[in-house]
């Protein structure tokens, strides 16, 4: 059933555990994030990234993400990824999604409290979340990350009302570039700002990284799973008649082994 991301996070601080929010590129992945959660019973995040647009548009994506997380037997929360444009925004609540991350950590400093007072309050007439970056999280397009100041970042929340914050302490969006997180930093973060921390660009880093940051005080673990590449290329290679309908399968098999992996080492069992 669909489910604000509050009362996931709530949950996932008081058993000391993480959740999965994975972004859902394609119908394959949906499907799979959702039969995984289904089968381990648990809940889990399902993003819509504003960074994707141009491959996979909202207003596609978006009713279909909605009506299948109404329709799932666990807790669901559909949530807008990286976003900062307020007409983008303003379609998505409306069509249901529950929570929104206002990504405007590259702005200065005065121009990002501006826009998130804006956006916090698009979300909350909406009776939707909001997670906001501080400190930028590099890597979408090789662009650097900058450290959160965590004197920049109390001014920050003193000023924006949020509820789970993504700081940027090494990782990367990069699958590529080595990730080297800050892990007293992001204690120091944790302790002070007590907000549900978010990990951005967790897909590529070592399971033992994702469980002592889970540890630190991280909540929500972005999880971007690229498996079944090797797969169809396999099956593309192989075969001599192909079919989408196959390949379709193909993806969502190993997108599901991936995410059930991930999603065990999230629960911290
Ligand atoms: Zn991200």
């Amino acid at each position: 059933m669909i489910q604000k991301l509050n009362p996931i996070l709530e949950e996932a601080t008081r058993k000391n555990r993480g959740v999965g929010a994975f972004t859902a590129t394609t119908f394959e992945i949906l499907r799979a994030i959702i039969e995984v959660a289904e089968k381990r019973g648990e809940p889990v995040i399902i993003k819509h990234s504003a960074t994707y647009e141009d491959e996979v548009p909202l207003k596609y994506m978006g009713p279909v993400i909605i009506e299948l997380a109404k329709k799932a037997k666990v807790d669901i929360c559909p949530m807008l990824d990286h976003c900062k444009d307020t007409d983008y925004i303003k379609t998505g609540l409306k069509m249901g999604f529950t929570a929104v991350m206002y990504d405007g950590a590259d702005l200065p400093f005065e121009e990002n409290v501006k826009m998130g007072k804006e956006v916090v309050s698009l979300a909350k007439s909406a009776n939707a979340n909001i997670e906001a970056s501080f400190g930028f999280v590099g890597g979408h397009k090789s662009e650097a990350s900058t450290i959160t100041d965590v004197e920049q970042l109390m001014k920050f929340i003193r000023e924006v009302d949020i509820d789970a914050l993504a700081p940027s302490v090494g990782n990367t969006h990069s699958t590529t570039a080595k990730q080297q997180l800050n892990f007293n930093l992001l204690k120091e973060i944790s302790e002070k700002t007590n907000l549900p921390l978010v990990l951005h660009g967790a897909g590529t880093l070592p399971k033992e990284d994702i469980r002592r940051a889970i540890e630190c005080g991280v909540r929500k673990i972005n999880y971007f799973s690229n498996a079944g590449i090797k797969e169809v290329q396999d099956y593309l290679a192989n075969s001599e008649v192909f079919t989408f309908s196959k390949m379709t399968k193909i993806v969502v098999d190993a997108i599901k082994k991936d995410i059930e992996e991930a999603m065990a080492v999230f629960s911290m069992k």
